[in-house]
């Protein structure tokens, strides 16, 4: 079986910078780790690898930086990697960049199962995922919790609803996007980082993949962002003196006259 794990490079940490002209995450010299989802993603595919026997392909669309953290993944487990770069494909927007991943993709070849992670901490859309598989014409299923049985050409699995869970069928090839419920990511061993730090990373430009010019980066985005700020919280407070019934009266006075 052909599992691709989509990985996205993410902010590790809170302190972000916005490109005042291109109102676009400055990603470069920030600290960078593995989207926490995607780690349930690739622990799950490990996981399909020792059970049914698989091979498993890293895929991810970022800056240069990013074949780094794909070294990562494939000291988890996943045997090959793939990273997207190229300018032409920078200030992506969801359309854009589900479209390019599918390019990367189409370049892997035929696929059993691609796994997302249900969304990322940075962007935070969960619509990658979805997108892409409609993209391939394959498809899909959000919020996996548990893969039951994958059986020849189809898989058992439980999904989170806003009601509970279901149990589904899916057809492959499929895409799915994981939940954390569904593993406990295990932690690398120091042979495997070793060894991960020989891999071999494919990097693919944009001349690399049969991609559309307008169809991928800022070009290829069908939203922009117009401008960014950091929300103001403005907390009014006041203290409230004297005996029990006298803050009673008072505190139930301003709460009847309170403008919300
Ligand atoms: C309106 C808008 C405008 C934006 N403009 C810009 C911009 O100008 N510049 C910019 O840098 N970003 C921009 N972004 C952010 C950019 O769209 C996201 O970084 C990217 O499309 C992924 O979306 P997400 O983070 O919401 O991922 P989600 O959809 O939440 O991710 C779900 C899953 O998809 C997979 N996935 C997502 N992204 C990748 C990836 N790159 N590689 C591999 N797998 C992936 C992962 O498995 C992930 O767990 C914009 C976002 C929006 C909504």
């Amino acid at each position: 079986m052909k599992i691709i794990v989509c990985i996205k490079q993410v902010p590790g940490t809170n302190e972000v910078n916005m490109d005042p002209v291109t109102n676009t995450i400055i990603r470069e010299s920030v600290p960078a780790i593995i989207n926490p989802f995607d780690t349930y993603a690739i622990e799950e595919a490990v996981r399909i690898k020792e059970k049914y026997g698989a091979e498993i392909y890293g895929l991810s669309m970022g800056i240069p930086g990013a074949s780094e953290m794909l070294r990562d993944a494939i000291s988890l487990g996943v045997d090959k990697a793939m990273l997207l770069t190229d300018r032409k494909f920078a200030g992506a927007d969801t359309l854009a960049t589900s479209y390019t991943l599918g390019k990367g993709v189409e370049k892997i070849g035929d696929f059993d199962l691609i796994i997302c992670g249900k969304q990322a901490s940075d962007g935070d859309t969960a619509q990658v995922g979805p997108s892409l598989a409609r993209g391939l014409g394959v498809a899909y299923e959000t919020g996996i919790s548990k893969i039951v049985q994958i059986k020849k050409d189809s898989m058992h699995c439980m999904k989170i609803t806003d009601d509970g869970y279901e149990e589904i069928e899916i057809m492959l090839p499929a895409l799915i996007t994981v939940v954390k419920e569904i593993n406990v990511p295990r932690l690398p061993s120091i042979k495997s980082m070793k060894l991960a730090r020989k891999a071999e990373i494919e990097i693919a430009g944009f001349n690399d993949v049969n991609a559309d010019e307008n169809r991928v980066g800022l070009r290829g985005s069908a939203t922009q962002v117009r401008s960014t700020f950091v929300p103001v919280h403005k907390v009014n407070s006041i203290t409230i003196e004297g005996t029990t019934e006298e803050k009673v009266k008072k505190l139930t006075e301003v709460l009847l006259t309170a403008k919300i």
